[in-house]
């Protein structure tokens, strides 16, 4: 299977870490468990300058390379590979953070694996000229995925016309109000992703109703 595996919230602890960092810069406490808007300029209420600074330093590889990785999201990903399951890493990064995340993926035991930055949220990228390509989010949906996994109420309703996709729905605060599609499922943790059976590939809960099986 071609699985797409988004890093944020769903490979990294990345807004416990967000919640440290704006605490540290600008005093803003807010916990995790509280975190209900995906736009964190809303939730910190920090103004645009705030924000600029606030993403400058959040994607610095001093910081991304300190993210904790998700419970159990290492050995799945390892086991996905090892079962010959082509998984690559969906990123709506800025690609001007490709140093620092290419950094953590190595630290974590990933950097073997593909990684690909798209526009899902429409940001200007700043230039840099040996950053990676950034894909358009037109073109990524132009692709399929057998599996898709990711937070972002943004992406995931981008991800909705995926009709063939079997998309994970990883539960975070701020996507509890989010209402999956047809093709989605809503998973707590890593444990009930790989309880899906991916590893063998068996089978996809999207596609259950169709009686068709991911062989
Ligand atoms: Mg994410």
């Amino acid at each position: 299977m071609r699985i797409y595996c988004d890093i944020d919230d769903v490979l990294s602890e990345t807004a416990v870490s967000l919640c440290e960092l704006a605490e540290r810069m600008f005093g803003k406490r807010v916990a995790y468990a509280d975190v209900r808007d995906f736009n964190l300029q809303r939730t910190f209420e920090l103004t645009d300058e705030e924000m600029r600074r606030y993403m400058e330093a959040a994607h610095a590889p001093e910081h991304l390379t300190a993210y904790a990785p998700t419970p159990g999201a290492v050995a799945a990903l390892r086991q996905l590979k090892a079962a010959g399951h082509e998984v690559e890493i969906v990123t709506g990064r800025p690609s001007t953070a490709w140093r620092g995340t290419q950094a953590w993926l190595e630290k974590v035991g990933l950097g073997d694996f593909a990684v690909t930055y798209v526009d899902k949220y429409g940001r200007p990228c700043p230039p840099d000229s040996n950053a990676p390509r950034m894909v358009p989010l037109a073109e990524l949906l132009a692709r399929h995925y057998d599996v898709a996994i990711d937070d972002s109420p943004i992406a995931l309703k981008s991800l909705e016309v995926w009709h063939t996709t079997c998309v994970f729905v990883f539960d975070r605060p701020w996507n509890a109000a989010y209402r999956p599609a047809a093709n989605m499922t809503r998973v707590k943790d890593w444990a009930d992703i790989l309880a899906h059976r991916l590893i063998s590939g068996a089978a996809c809960p999207v596609l259950y109703g169709c009686g068709k099986f991911l062989i």
